[in-house]
């Protein structure tokens, strides 16, 4: 063979070996993409498929930096995920109460966009990436020509992302993507509509349940107060009776919205049945919880509130309340949550006997559960005892004396 043919086919096989490789690669490439892509379908909620996206792609693909950013229109992700997550899963992702800041990065690009990192285009995209990133590629998650979102990869390598590289991949990605998250949220609207109350739109009981298990769980593992309210409108039965029943779901959904009214972000209030409410009131102590209750109370009673003849009725709402029980270490939660909604019970049931329209607080609590201080021994309390008695001893004496 002569020396020229046995260059070209060195050459050939040169040419072969690498195309063999390059397919191999892309194989493996699809095969990791396959199984992500499982992996995404089969997420079973919002906040999975997140973690998901955030954490595996990186795995799979030995990308450095993941960020995602979401539309949050009306706060329904920042809802759900505030209730079934901790925040901290959730590093890498930005929502936005808008599309204006993801228009404003794609300007009319409907594709994947590669190029090189420019920090006054980029830093704030990768606010949490903890390194050097060279190449970028950002990735618009549209529905319905809608932009609902944005993925963001940033690599170390200038040439992982350069500008010109092919896309298709990063196109079905997205495209795939796009879809899961768009059902993730669907599914979590359902669940959401089976949680809320279709009368008053506060949570409902189910949801209630499904909340105080997180936030008891919180509560014992941080060491953190947390207050159970329970609300009763006084004398509804009357309301219905005298104006309709018309008139009686008026009046609870006026009372669910001056409830609401008065709490903070992190607070649970859900109908608890009839026209009984419920609160959950996390990091809080007795002391303040009982001036939120005063507040809502006072709310009720001030509203003024119209029969449909134009008269007006009198509102007013009795509540209980009562501390989550914090002393026994080895307790389930569920008997803990029926202990301190029972002990709520039974401060409500004293606000009725009474008079009603009145706040008052649980007090077999301190004894059987706070936060006890130092504990007391039994010769303490032999000492104590003894000199009350003395005390009372002199005081009989000296009475005695002046009679004489
Ligand atoms: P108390 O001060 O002791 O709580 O008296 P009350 O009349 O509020 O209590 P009672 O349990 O006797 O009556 C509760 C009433 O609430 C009876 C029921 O018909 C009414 N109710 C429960 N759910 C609804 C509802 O969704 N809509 C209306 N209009 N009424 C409701
Ligand atoms: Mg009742
Ligand atoms: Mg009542």
């Amino acid at each position: 063979m002569s020396g020229h043919l046995q260059s070209e086919n060195y050459s050939l096989r040169q040419q072969l070996e690498s195309l063999l490789h390059e397919a191999r690669r892309n194989e493996d490439k699809m095969r990791r993409f396959d199984q992500l892509q499982r992996q995404l379908i089969g997420a079973d909620s919002l906040p999975e498929l997140i973690r998901l996206l955030l954490s595996e792609y990186k795995l799979a693909f030995g990308v450095e930096f993941v960020a995602l950013a979401l539309v949050d229109h009306e706060y329904e992700i920042t809802r759900i995920l505030e209730s079934e997550c901790d925040k901290t899963d959730c590093g890498g992702l930005t929502l936005h109460p808008s599309t204006a800041p993801l228009e404003a990065l794609y300007q009319g690009r409907t594709g994947p966009s590669l190029g090189a990192f420019d920090a006054t285009i980029h830093q704030a995209l990768f606010d949490s990436a903890p390194g050097e990133i060279a190449s970028v590629a950002l990735l618009p998650l549209m529905r319905h020509g809608e932009l609902i979102g944005s993925l963001h990869f940033g690599s170390a390598d200038p040439g992982r992302y350069a500008e010109g590289c092919g896309t298709d991949f990063l196109e079905r990605l997205t495209e795939i993507i796009a879809i899961c998250l768009e059902n993730a949220l669907s599914q979590e609207q359902l669940k959401l509509l089976g949680m809320t109350d279709a009368l008053t739109g506060v949570n409902n009981r189910r949801y209630f349940d499904h909340r105080c298990q997180i936030e008891v769980s919180q509560s014992r593992r941080q060491r953190r107060p947390l207050v159970c309210m329970l609300l009763d409108i006084d004398k509804f039965k009357r309301i219905n009776d005298t104006y309709g029943h018309q008139t009686g779901d008026d009046a609870l959904m006026s009372t669910a919205a001056a409830i609401q009214s008065q709490l903070r972000a992190g607070d649970t209030l859900a109908r608890f049945g009839g026209e009984e409410f419920v609160v959950l009131l996390p990091h809080t102590d007795m002391h303040p919880a009982r001036q939120i209750a005063e507040r809502i109370r006072c709310c009720i009673a001030a509203k003024e509130l119209h029969a449909p003849n134009g008269e007006p009725i009198n509102l007013t709402i009795s509540i209980g309340l009562s501390l989550l029980p914090v002393e026994n270490h080895t307790a389930k939660n569920q008997a803990l949550i029926e202990r301190m909604l029972a002990a709520a019970d039974k401060a409500l049931y004293r606000a009725k006997h009474e008079g009603r329209n009145r706040v008052v607080c649980d007090d077999s609590l301190p004894d059987e559960a706070a936060p006890a201080g130092p504990a007391i021994s039994p010769k303490h309390l032999l000492k104590t005892a003894q000199k009350a008695a003395l005390a009372a001893l002199n005081i009989l004496k000296r009475t005695l004396a002046l009679s004489k």
